[in-house]
């Protein structure tokens, strides 16, 4: 049977909001999600058993049925019990690329490829939209990991609206590799910190949802502005982040001293990201800010926002 191996970028958010609580416990976010070219590779192949195995190359990364990417499998042998029973099990190898526990979705990645790999295995012919379905019952972010690109995000972050693809935009990833944040934590804190502000009225949640299709930032995003989206980027978990983190803050801090059009924490952080015009002005940025913070636990990447999810690499 064939295997495949898949193209799982990592994720960043362009905008953030928190507005409010939801019955099932998430909050009620607004978000600009932007996929970049910094990604994972996913093997998928069948297995020889009924087993499902994970093989990961980063010593951070379980590879136990709390991988995200053997959840991922898991539901597509519960979901297709006919298919998984003649297909028997999957081997999934995962090369790390995307820095763990740092905003950049790494773990959702791995789980979209998956979905994605197994529907072509077993020859499921599963939709776009079937493939959504499925990636929500597993983590918010996985829908958009999906297909990638440029997207609104609502809900707890699932409901995926797309908008136009932002090409030719450079981005500098930076990262402490002895700080991780964990996701609860960031938004649990937040929560305790600013829940008295949360809309509570679930009229005035829909039309602050609606609202983002004709925000400053989607218009900038329509014309290609990238020095507009550059001062538009918003991320609500900087004001709980960098508090208890005061090195990312200084990280964002040391970003915006130069030629950038933004920068701005990722997600729940602690990556710090910035955009700038071309390559060479990315590389000088990077440069600059290795020197002005001189510590060998930063780790930079630069690369280029994508328009892509999940694709097919070469096996
Ligand atoms: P998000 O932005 O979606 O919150 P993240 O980028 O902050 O995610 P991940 O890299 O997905 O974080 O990892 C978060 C935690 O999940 C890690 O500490 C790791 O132990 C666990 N994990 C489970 N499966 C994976 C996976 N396939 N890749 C990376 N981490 C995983």
């Amino acid at each position: 049977m064939q295997s495949y191996s898949l193209i799982a970028p990592a994720k960043i958010n362009l905008s953030l909001e928190i507005i409010g609580d939801r019955p099932d416990g998430f909050h009620e976010l607004v978000m600009i999600l932007q996929s970049v070219e910094l990604a994972d590779i996913v093997e998928i192949q069948a297995s020889d058993t009924q087993e499902i195995y994970i093989h990961c190359d980063h010593r951070e990364v379980p590879c136990d049925r709390t991988n995200l990417a053997y959840r991922a499998a898991e539901l597509m042998c519960q979901t297709f019990p006919e298919v998984y029973a003649n297909y028997g099990g999957v081997v999934i190898k995962i090369k790390k690329n995307i820095p763990v526990a740092a905003g950049l979705a790494g773990g959702s990645g791995n789980a979209a490829a998956v979905l994605v790999g197994i529907n072509l295995i077993w020859n499921l012919g599963l939709t776009r939209p079937e493939l959504h379905d499925l990636a929500a019952k597993l983590g918010s972010d996985i829908p958009f990991c999906v297909s990638g690109g440029t997207a609104i995000a609502t809900g707890r972050g699932e409901k995926l609206d797309s908008i136009e693809d932002l090409a030719d935009i450079w981005i500098i990833l930076a990262k402490y590799d002895n700080i991780s944040v964990s996701t609860p934590w960031a938004y649990q804190t937040y929560r305790q910190q600013y829940g008295d502000s949360y809309i509570k009225d679930p009229t005035q949640i829909n039309s602050r949802t609606a609202a983002i299709h004709s925000s400053p930032l989607v218009k900038a995003i329509a014309h290609k502005d990238s020095t507009e989206i550059g001062k538009l980027i918003y991320n609500d978990l900087e004001k709980v982040v960098f508090p208890e983190y005061p090195q990312v803050a200084e990280l964002k801090s040391a970003f915006s001293t130069q030629d950038v059009l933004g920068t701005m924490m990722s997600g729940s952080g602690p990556t710090v990201f910035a955009l700038c015009d071309s390559e060479n002005s990315a590389i000088a940025v990077k440069q600059a800010v290795k020197t002005l913070i001189n510590d060998p636990h930063l780790k930079f990447w630069v690369t280029k926002l994508s328009n892509n999810g999940i694709q097919i690499g070469d096996s």
